[in-house]
């Protein structure tokens, strides 16, 4: 990628799109281009192809995709699946029509088995059942992964798909029940607080691992990849470190600065019980994640206060 060449960030207003975007401007990348889901409707094939004809990007980052947390995808299957399975099919296919040079496509850590070893290889993947809870998505990722194999495959093309641990940051969903459990946990401690409750309740009991990565080191990754990486082959990124969601909840009341107590609700689902990647082969290319998870939650919780707290 050279500074002038037309980029394509496939939603650029999500977490990961708007990351890659502040990203990639700081280094100086001056051609980018992007619609809002209202402008560009990408389950629409045809509509994306009128957009390449119109844009024909050099580059591509594929980061559009209906995401949640567990409750979300335990409820809204079909949306996860065909959302995910449309907008994806969509671009990579039209991408390879319009002889894109390089697309990445993002992925997810749950493409991996529910009960696989720790830390999870690249290689592990199809080697087992798939965590219930979020399998709709999982398949749709999946499918996003083996068609940009197939297509490199078959047509010659550079797809690259790279494998994104649970991300947190600017521009996050803070919904109460559809967001993942980090900004839901910020949202909960800071309502308690504000509103002087006795309780916050956490979902689950308390014991699931789960890592974090904050979403500048992941648009950090991702450029760096885009430029230095070529293989078909599946790539993580996350940074080698997890905790239990007890332990998060800890970490989230003390930085939000709220006195009362924490309740575990079993009702709710655990999902699987520890999901931490194995990011050896990142590392051996000379990455790796630099905000440490206290560091990103303070500058997550001010984001949140500016951005989101003061609208409600
Ligand atoms: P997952 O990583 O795909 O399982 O997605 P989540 O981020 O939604 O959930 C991670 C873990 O946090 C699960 O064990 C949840 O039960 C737990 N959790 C605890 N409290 C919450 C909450 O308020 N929201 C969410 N989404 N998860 C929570």
């Amino acid at each position: 990628m050279d500074k002038h060449s037309k980029i394509y960030i496939a939603g650029h207003r999500g977490l990961v799109g708007s990351a890659i975007k502040r990203r990639l401007e700081q280094l100086g990348y001056t051609n980018l281009v992007y619609r809002s889901s209202k402008e560009l409707e990408l389950r629409n094939q045809k509509a994306v192809e009128e957009f390449f004809c119109a844009e024909k990007p050099a580059y591509v980052f594929l980061v559009a995709a209906k995401v949640g947390g567990i409750l979300a995808n335990n409820t809204y299957p079909a949306e996860f699946i065909y959302d995910n399975l449309s907008i994806q099919t969509n671009v990579i296919h039209t991408s390879y029509l319009h002889s894109v040079k390089k697309l990445l496509f993002l992925g997810s850590s749950c493409i991996y088995p529910k009960l696989t070893p720790q830390p999870m290889k690249e290689e592990y993947l199809l080697s087992g059942k798939l965590e219930p809870t979020n399998e709709p998505y999982a398949i749709a990722k999946i499918a996003g992964i083996k068609m940009c194999q197939a297509y490199n495959r078959q047509y010659g093309t550079n797809f690259i798909s790279v494998m994104p641990t649970n991300l947190y940051g600017p521009n996050d969903n803070f919904d109460l029940e559809n967001s993942h459990v980090l900004p839901a946990l910020i949202r909960k401690f800071h309502e308690a607080k504000t509103k002087i409750q006795p309780a916050v309740t956490v979902w689950g009991t308390g014991t699931p691992k789960r890592e974090f990565l904050h979403v500048d080191d992941l648009a950090d990754a991702c450029v760096f990849l885009m430029e230095h990486y070529q293989d078909s082959e599946i790539i993580n990124i996350g940074t080698g470190q997890d905790l239990t969601i007890k332990e998060l909840a800890e970490l989230v009341k003390a930085k939000v600065g709220y006195q009362g107590e924490i309740v575990y609700d079993n009702t709710k689902p655990d999902g699987t019980p520890k999901k931490l990647l194995d990011v050896s082969k990142l590392k051996s290319m000379g990455w790796q994640a630099q905000i440490p998870l206290k560091e990103g939650l303070v500058g997550t919780y001010e984001w949140y206060q500016k951005n989101v707290s003061r609208n409600l």
